[in-house]
C-alpha cells in the first residue's frame, strides 16, 4: 500500500504512451494493442488502467509486471525504489535470499567496472587514442559522461586483478561475463582495447557492456 501510494502511475505509463487529461482521467492509446484512437484510460487516485479495447486491465504494479516483465515482488520492489519506499522483508526463503544477495554482489561489480572504465577513459594517457576517436565521430565530453562511455585497458587482466583485490571472487566475475576462461586455464579480462558502453535497465543498474574494438584486426 506504501508503495502504491508513493507510485505515480500517470508517469509510469507516460513513458509507453502519451496521456492527455480528460476529466479526472487520463487516456491515450493503448500501449497494449495496436491502435490510432485512444481507448485506454488510467486512474490516477486508485491507480487503475484500463483498456476499452482489449481489455486489458490492473493497478500499478500489473502495469509494470506487464511491460517490463517481472512478477510481482520485482515489480514491488522496482516501484519502491524508484519512488523512495524503504522495504521491510520479514521473510524471505533462504534460496532466494540468497539469490537476491548474490544479484545484488554482481549489479555492485559491474557498476564498479563501469565507473574503472570511465575514469580509464578520461585519465589514463593509454586513452588518448579512444579519446580522439570519439571526438572524431562527433561526441563530445558532456554526452560521453552522460552515458558512462569507458574505456577498457590493453592488458589481460586488469579488471579481474582490481576486482579481486576488491573482495569479488573470479566466480563472481565470470557470472557477470567480465572475464572468461582461458584455453590454457586461468582467466582473463573479456574487454580489452576496447571503449565501452554500459547497458542499464530501466532502474539504471549496469547489467553488462557494449564494446567497440579499436584496433582494425579485432572483431566488435
Ligand atoms: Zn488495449
Amino acid at each position: 500500500e506504501r508503495v502504491k501510494e508513493a507510485a505515480d502511475i500517470v508517469e509510469i505509463v507516460s513513458a509507453y504512451t502519451d496521456l492527455q487529461q480528460r476529466g479526472q482521467d487520463y487516456w491515450g492509446n493503448c500501449p497494449f494493442h495496436d491502435e490510432r484512437t485512444p481507448s485506454f484510460k488510467v486512474n490516477p487516485r486508485d491507480k487503475l488502467y484500463y483498456c476499452f479495447g482489449c481489455e486489458a486491465s490492473g493497478d500499478v504494479f500489473r502495469f509494470v509486471e506487464e511491460k517490463e516483465g517481472l512478477d510481482f515482488p520485482q515489480a514491488v520492489e522496482s516501484l519502491a525504489e524508484r519512488y523512495g519506499v524503504e522495504l521491510e522483508r520479514e521473510s524471505e526463503d533462504p534460496r532466494a535470499e540468497e539469490k537476491r544477495r548474490r544479484r545484488a554482489r554482481l549489479w555492485e561489480l559491474l557498476e564498479r567496472t563501469a565507473k574503472f572504465y570511465e575514469r580509464y577513459l578520461w585519465e589514463s594517457p593509454k586513452a588518448d587514442r579512444a579519446r580522439a576517436y570519439l571526438a572524431q565521430r562527433g561526441l563530445g565530453e558532456e554526452v560521453l559522461r552522460r552515458f558512462g562511455v569507458g574505456m577498457a585497458p590493453s592488458p589481460w587482466d586488469q579488471v579481474l586483478t582490481g576486482s579481486q583485490r576488491a573482495g569479488f571472487k573470479v566466480e563472481e566475475l565470470l557470472a557477470a561475463g567480465l572475464t572468461q576462461k582461458g584455453r590454457q586455464g586461468g582467466h582473463y579480462d573479456r574487454f580489452r582495447n576496447r571503449i565501452t558502453f554500459p547497458i542499464r535497465d530501466q532502474r539504471g543498474r549496469v547489467l553488462g557492456f557494449g564494446a567497440r574494438a579499436l584496433s582494425r584486426d579485432e572483431q566488435p
